[in-house]
């Protein structure tokens, strides 16, 4: 057994003497947030790195996402077709927003929004999509677009989970109208709090900027009802830092991921979700799918990896349409969410980051082949 707690995951932390220098030009510039420099010079590598064409940097995910559902100025008390099975913060954005999430099933195989199963629940009332790219999985990004254009719907991803993810080489920011992502201290890519959005349409530059600062354009003009979004300077910097070491954290996850998947893929009743052929990985997660015919329950595997010392997660159990201020909703009680409500009992999420020792990966893999 582990002497010391092993945790899902650990933050991506630069070296401190290069905060400290960071810190130094922060305090001799005393410009410590409203777009400064450190602001500015990340949009634009954020950018690069992601391929987008415009990107707006902000506090965090959840803010991010709430601006980017305002932006597509859709009808009070519409209704957005979503997945349950994401974090908290998806369906309740679009609560926030004067809207109504309405869940629909996810596909078995990447866990994301079942485009089979949109538009049955489409109504007069429908006004968008939000798909979560869930695990770094993308969603069925093509078959969303035809829905939506269909259906005259918008649509919105939630990619907090999705930095760097590419389909055929294109950024995972440049589909639907409006993606968001999010830089929170437990996503691969962090800025400690902070989250972003991507979008091609260049009308939206100017609402995102007015959303995010209030909705003030100048000294003597306020255009309109917005909140405080604003990234600061040492958030940025911490950004900027990571920028530098996130891939050498990807490749230290892509080995670990090599090692899981060759040694847990043999083991009968453990189903490894795989990643749609021409995508590249976030590496942002590795989920495990405990099948009937696994040894034990996954409720069981977890309370035996706690044993260990090994905490590993139900992401996402409970799913977002068992929550109180979901589940009574007509919508959601006459929906077909059966797979969600199958994977959301089996699905585990191993440690998954790259100074994971040795010695930890093999006590994992030793603990799903030995349980019993
Ligand atoms: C982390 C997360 C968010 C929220 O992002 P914050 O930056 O923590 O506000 C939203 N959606 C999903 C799927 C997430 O995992």
């Amino acid at each position: 057994m582990s002497e010391k707690k092993i945790f899902v995951t650990r933050p991506l932390l630069p070296e401190l003497k290069d905060m400290e220098s960071q810190l130094e030009e922060i305090w001799t510039s005393k410009q410590l947030t409203n777009m400064g420099p450190k602001h500015d010079e990340l949009e634009h590598r954020l950018k690069e790195t992601l391929k987008v064409q415009n990107l707006s940097l902000f506090n965090n995910g959840t803010i991010a996402l709430l601006v980017a559902i305002k932006a597509m100025k859709l009808p009070y008390k519409s209704e957005v077709i979503t997945t349950p099975f994401t974090f908290a913060a998806t369906p309740h954005c679009i609560q926030w927003n004067g809207l109504k999430p309405v869940f629909c099933d996810i596909e078995p195989n990447t866990m994301t929004i079942d485009p089979n199963k949109i538009e049955a629940l489409i109504t007069p009332n429908t006004s968008a999509i939000l798909g979560v790219h869930v695990y770094g999985f993308p969603c069925k990004v093509d078959e969303i677009d035809k829905i939506a254009k269909k259906h005259n719907l918008k649509v919105i991803y939630d990619a907090a989970h999705a930095f760097s993810t590419e389909i055929n080489g294109i950024g995972i920011g440049n589909f639907g109208d409006i993606t968001m992502f999010s830089f929170h201290a437990t996503k691969l890519y962090n800025t400690i709090e902070g989250g972003a959005l991507t979008y091609n349409n260049p009308e939206l530059v100017r609402k995102i900027y007015n959303l995010r600062n209030f909705g003030i354009r100048n000294e003597e003009l306020v255009e309109e009802v917005g909140i405080n979004g604003k990234m600061n300077e040492l958030q940025a910097s911490v950004g900027l830092l990571n920028l530098e070491i996130y891939k050498k954290e990807q490749e230290k996850r892509k080995i670990i991921k090599e090692f899981y998947d060759k040694n847990l893929s043999s083991i009968k009743g453990v189903r490894i979700p795989k990643m749609p052929v021409n995508t590249t990985n976030s590496y942002q997660y590795y989920p495990i799918v405990i099948e009937d015919d696994y040894k034990v329950s996954r409720d069981e595997l977890h309370l035996i990896f706690k044993e260990h010392n090994i905490i590993t997660r139900k992401y996402f159990y409970p799913a977002c349409s068992d929550y109180e201020c979901y589940k009574h909703e007509l919508s959601t009680k006459l929906a077909d969410l059966s797979t969600v409500n199958d994977i959301k009992n089996r699905v585990l999420c191993l440690p998954y980051y790259g100074s994971l020792e040795d010695n930890t990966i093999n006590e994992i893999v030793e603990v799903v082949q030995n349980a019993k």
